[in-house]
């Protein structure tokens, strides 16, 4: 209960990092003020099973409410920091309000890098939040529907799915993409041969799994190839476009979904702090994670640029971010009692990885005997992780039984193209409805109308649409009926810029 007096403690970011300084300071005597764009938590490594269809994404996400319900010194804010004004102590939101603060814990975590590459911005999916990994499926699916109706999209790289990046991240995308394919989708694609579907796995550096020992490394290459990933290791993409990505060797890969998972930059706040950035626009901090000269300012998780003991960044984890949170906290308190912050020590837990079904690494730190597993005792070693990992006790047993039926049937239930077009649920009237973009058809009935109003030049259709996908799914939309909805997405996706 907020009572008067008590220091105010703003932590910005509901992730890993937040979450856990918040929950730290359940028995400090301060009031506590949790923001967060979002209203819920994400369980960030497991956004690719939502991409894959393999979890809800309700299954991955956790309301921050219902999070601190009984923790009585937290309240909630949604909404968006922009800034924050040192000399008065205070956050400033996007909407104007400022908010006051004793002690400041930053959290906002990271961004995906493009390094600067052509049309990622533009052309490329990213998994950094929930409804980007909704977006992502229903792309996905969307591409098979399309397919269905015109196999001849096949040859221009409708069913060729292009991971950029082969860490984690990246692997483990590519084993569950490659699963759906060949065990989840083909007896409901009668009239397609997905043996046509195909992952590519891009990585510029000479292995995949960059953080994992050799002996790791290797297995997940061998199974990746195995299952029937084409891994193109040491290859650079130089830019990506709407029909596919061009390699540095040259090489041009047609391609109608590429997956940028090359590596991510602390978040953009961090370009408002008014401090010199390290590599990875990372925040500096003092070894017991306050910003240099800001005692009363902490920053954590991937935002941070918190080192080792040898001067080494640590790595953009969540064991980083946990601990780093609840480090913050434990500073937080013994300022409030006048003694010194202790330096932030990271314990290493290790690495763990699945490259799909039955497969999966773990490399467990010595704190914790240095097992290593591999195989199905490293899959079934990183599922049980996972499961004590995952906040809330709705979403362990949801992903708990998803799993489990998802192993025994080889289906995947939460297959579903959601399209968030614009309105709120009563059609449109024409005139409100987006304008095409730039050589796309207006729409018939529009174009009809427009005729009626004796405008001409509006009321002709463009001799031809802006590329001959868009008109073949357009087609294959009006044939098929349900498609139209994952086209609709995808022009949205489009016009959006595919955000990051
Ligand atoms: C696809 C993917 C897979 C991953 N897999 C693994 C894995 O297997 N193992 C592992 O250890 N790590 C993994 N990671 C990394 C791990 O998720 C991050 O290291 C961790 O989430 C960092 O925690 P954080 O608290 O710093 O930031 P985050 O967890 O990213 O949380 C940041 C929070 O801040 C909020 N926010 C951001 N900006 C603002 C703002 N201006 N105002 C208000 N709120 C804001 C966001 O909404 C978000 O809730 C993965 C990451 C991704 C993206």
């Amino acid at each position: 209960m907020e009572a008067p007096n008590r220091p105010r403690v703003i932590v910005v970011g509901a992730g890993f990092g937040g979450l856990n300084a918040a929950k730290a300071l359940r028995h400090a005597p301060v009031d506590v003020l949790l923001i967060d764009a979002h209203n819920y938590h994400t369980f960030q490594p497991l956004l690719y099973q939502v991409a894959t269809a393999a979890l809800d994404a309700g299954d991955i996400a956790h309301q921050v409410r219902n999070v601190f319900r009984r923790q009585r010194n937290v309240r909630f804010r949604l909404g968006r920091v922009t800034d924050v004004d040192y000399d008065a102590k205070q956050v400033v939101l996007e909407d104007g309000d400022r908010l006051p603060y004793d002690y400041l814990v930053l959290a906002n975590g990271a961004v995906y890098n493009d390094f600067g590459t052509a049309g990622v911005r533009e052309h490329a999916f990213v998994l950094k939040d929930l409804d980007k990994a909704v977006k992502l499926r229903g792309h996905i699916l969307s591409r098979f529907e399309a397919a269905a109706v015109d196999p001849t999209l096949v040859d221009k790289g409708a069913l060729t799915f292009v991971i950029v990046g082969a860490g984690p991240t990246g692997v483990e995308m590519a084993g569950a993409l490659v699963e759906l394919f060949q065990r989840v989708l083909p007896p409901e694609y009668p009239e397609l041969d997905l043996r046509v579907a195909r992952v590519v796995l891009v990585e510029m550096g000479p292995e995949v799994l960059p953080p994992f020992g050799q002996g790791s490394r290797r297995y997940a290459e061998r199974v990746l190839r195995q299952r029937g990933v084409d891994v193109r290791l040491r290859s650079a993409v130089v830019s990506v476009t709407a029909d596919g990505i061009t390699l540095k060797s040259g090489e041009f890969i047609p391609c109608q979904t590429v997956i940028w998972a090359a590596g991510v930059r602390g978040h953009p706040l961090g370009e408002e702090l008014g401090v010199e950035l390290e590599r990875g626009f990372r925040v500096p901090v003092e070894p017991d994670l306050s910003l240099p000269g800001r005692p009363e300012v902490f920053v954590v998780g991937d935002l941070a640029a918190a080192k080792d003991a040898e001067g080494r960044l640590l790595p953009q984890v969540a064991q980083v971010a946990i601990q780093g949170g609840k480090h913050a906290a434990r500073s937080i308190v013994k300022r409030l009692q006048g003694r010194q912050a202790e330096p932030f020590v990271y314990r290493d837990l290790g690495n763990m990885a699945i490259i799909g079904r039955s497969a999966g690494i773990a490399e467990l730190s010595r704190r914790l005997l240095g097992i290593r597993m591999r195989g199905f005792l490293g899959w079934l070693g990183w599922l049980f992780l996972h499961l004590i990992y995952l906040p809330g006790f709705r979403n362990r047993l949801s992903a708990f039984v998803s799993w489990a039926y998802n192993f025994f049937t080889y289906d995947r239930h939460a297959r579903l193209i959601l399209a968030m077009g614009p309105g709120r649920g009563f059609p449109l009237p024409e005139e409100d409805r987006p304008a095409p973009a730039e050589g796309e058809a207006a729409p018939p009935a529009a174009a009809r109308r427009a005729r009626a109003r004796g405008t001409p030049g509006e009321a002709e259709p463009p001799a031809a649409p802006s590329t001959r996908e868009d008109a073949l799914d357009r087609e294959a939309a009006a044939r098929a009926g349900v498609p139209a909805v994952a086209v609709a997405a995808e022009r949205e996706l489009v016009r959006a810029g595919r955000d990051r």
